[in-house]
């Protein structure tokens, strides 16, 4: 009996990179029984809802999905499935490792980074009110009654509230990490200057958990500051813990740091399930084209691997993705010396070369 782990093969360029997922991680020899499941707007089309409930049952029966990464469309149309999913299946935590590797090119020769990012709370809770709309002119009004303080009225608003619960949680989820995985360091990250209530509440709680973890350093920063200090100097930090908004930003720009989007992995973890994916999105402009690169999608499933106690496995699939990286020779146009270098090879021949290394 292999490990049961949903699939969620994604849009734009994610079929094809969980394709190649798949591959390299049968080559490790660990035996996973896929449960394909698919969602996005294609599924929206047929069943009318781009993540039906099919999806949420595998994922809860199996309680690992590796997926590719789902479109949204921007401004109108369905809310994010890829938040829903994290709402729906309470997958609080966001990690990130941003690790960089021999052979990919960067400004930088080493970093080495942890990003956490809670998943739950913060301006992604969808607690929105459409410019125009009477509920928006009535959640302005009542604004102004208890704030003193006016929107104009053609605002659209969106809602920001960070709980204790949320924060502490998170935050936990932070040091544990540290803990376990001997890294020396936390840094809380925010805004607390600006919005005293909500990022000065998850400075407060922080510096609270912080207590129960004399092992290992804390600090804080504030967000502006932590792009500077992060462009200028990663090496001082290790693990980064913020609320949604800023985790989602800070992944982006630490994916920077480590070569780019093609090779930062990720992972959702609750405390029952985890959703492992890549942090890059699904690159429409390449779709079908089998040129993105599989790297950060493969990594996610050395995470994933992990965390199914296939250790050996998943330590031999990361040895092999480093040697192909390192090598430089069979790996996608974004890890070449220039975008357009001729001896590019596409995502599929890219896990060729993974899987004879893994041989
Ligand atoms: P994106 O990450 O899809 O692409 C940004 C750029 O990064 C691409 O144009 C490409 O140059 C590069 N890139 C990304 N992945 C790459 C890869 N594997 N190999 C090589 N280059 C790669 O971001 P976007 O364009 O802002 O978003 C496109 C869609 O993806 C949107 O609908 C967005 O909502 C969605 N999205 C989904 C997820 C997710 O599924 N978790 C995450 C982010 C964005």
């Amino acid at each position: 009996m292999g490990h049961a782990v949903t699939l969620i093969p994604g849009d734009g360029v994610g079929p094809e990179l969980s394709l190649a997922t798949q591959r390299v991680v049968a080559a490790t020899g660990v035996k996973i029984e896929w449960e394909i499941e698919n969602a996005g707007a294609e599924v929206m089309a047929v069943e009318g809802t781009p993540l039906p409930k099919r999806v949420l049952d595998s994922i809860r029966r199996t309680r690992v999905a590796l997926k590719g990464p789902l479109t949204t469309p921007v401004g109108t149309g369905f809310r994010s499935v890829n938040v829903a999913l994290r709402q729906e299946l309470d997958l609080y935590a966001c990690l990130r490792p941003c690790k960089k590797y021999r052979g990919v090119r960067s400004r930088y020769d080493e970093v080495d980074l942890i990003v956490v990012r809670e998943n739950s709370e913060d301006l992604y809770a969808g607690i929105e009110f459409q410019q125009g709309k009477p509920d928006t002119a009535e959640i302005i009004d009542h604004i102004a009654r208890l704030t003193g303080k006016r929107m104009p009225a053609d605002s659209g608003v969106s809602i920001k509230g960070l709980s204790i619960g949320a924060t502490r949680r998170i935050v936990r989820f932070a040091f544990d990490y540290a803990r376990s995985n001997r890294r020396k360091k936390v840094t809380s990250v925010h805004k607390a200057n600006i919005m005293k209530y909500s990022d000065g509440l998850f400075l407060a709680v922080a510096t609270e958990v912080a207590a129960d973890y004399p092992d290992i350093a804390y600090e804080d920063r504030i967000v502006d500051n932590m792009c500077m200090q992060l462009v200028q100097k990663p090496d001082l930090y290790d693990v980064l813990v913020l609320p949604n908004l800023y985790g989602d930003i800070i992944s982006d720009l630490c994916a920077g740091l480590i070569g780019g989007l093609g090779v930062a992995p990720g992972a959702n973890i609750g405390d029952e399930i985890a959703v492992f994916e890549a942090t890059h999105g699904s690159a429409p402009k390449y779709t079908g084209m089998n040129k993105a690169d599989p790297v950060a999608l493969m990594l996610s499933a050395v995470m994933m691997l992990e965390h199914l106690g296939e250790r050996d496995a998943a330590g031999r699939l990361d040895g092999a993705i480093a040697a192909v990286i390192a090598e430089g020779r069979a790996v996608t146009y974004d890890l070449k010396p220039t975008p357009d270098d001729p001896t590019a090879v596409g995502t599929s021949q890219m896990a060729d070369a993974i899987i004879s290394r893994l041989q």
